[in-house]
């Protein structure tokens, strides 16, 4: 095994924290003067956010209509005024002032980087992924970072995982494996690209997918994955 491709968000970076803080970095900015900052709004945000990710993920928008269309449905909803992209953009800019490591992510990357050449493949958004993987501590660890947005196609596409192999010096597909919590985009791109896979599973994880069909390994923990890589 000689190629790592990390993915980024639930993997590495604790999204749940930076979306959370990035959120009511925003909200202070534009809506503190209508109404004061509650847990009620952010889980009203919440709803929305993954309503359009689903809408998203279904086909039945754009990346740049689910970034709209949240904030549309999150003003309806709460009855605040504003406007909906310059709310976007202002979370976005929030967004890029994070960048939390899970414990441990930093340490595991370090080690492996000694042994292996480290990528990350992301689908996140392309204002916010370079300078988290910055704050992180996470980014000097991966030769290259792959935000799908760049891209053009993201994961599970398998023109994403085209682009990626045709953009690392040396690539062989039975030399690399891909690292990821999703299922729906980790797992199904690596097993769409023709390639092994740690589905990277921690107790209480995320994902409402509870299984993932078609991974090569499947890893609860840090450690595991160590193992997984020491015995490949
Ligand atoms: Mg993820």
């Amino acid at each position: 095994m000689r190629f790592l491709l990390f993915d980024a968000d639930y993997t590495l970076l604790d999204f749940p924290a930076d979306m959370v803080r990035s959120f009511k970095i925003m909200y202070d900015a534009c809506f503190s003067d209508q109404r004061p900052y509650s847990k009620e709004l952010l889980d009203c945000y919440n709803a929305c956010n993954n309503r359009a990710w689903d809408r998203f993920e279904r086909g039945e928008c754009t990346k740049q209509e689910l970034y709209i269309t949240r904030f549309v449905e999150f003003l309806s909803e709460s009855g605040l005024s504003g406007d909906p992209e310059a709310v976007n953009e202002k979370y976005f800019t929030a967004l890029a002032e994070t960048g939390t490591a899970y414990p441990g992510a930093v340490e595991l990357v370090k080690e492996l980087s000694f042994t292996y050449q480290l990528y990350i493949i992301t689908n996140g958004n392309v204002v916010s992924q370079f300078p988290r993987l910055r704050h992180s501590g996470l980014a000097p660890y991966f030769k290259e970072v792959f935000v799908s947005e760049a891209v053009g196609v993201g994961k599970p596409d398998k023109r994403y995982f085209d682009y990626v192999a045709g953009h690392i010096p040396g690539f062989t597909p039975d030399e690399a494996v891909v690292i990821g919590d999703s299922p729906s985009s980790d797992i199904q791109g690596a097993v769409n690209a023709g390639l092994r896979s740690i589905w990277y599973d921690p107790p209480g994880a995320w994902t409402r997918e509870r299984s993932a069909p078609g991974y090569t390994w499947r890893a609860e923990s840090y450690e595991d994955i160590r193992e997984i890589l020491r015995n490949v």
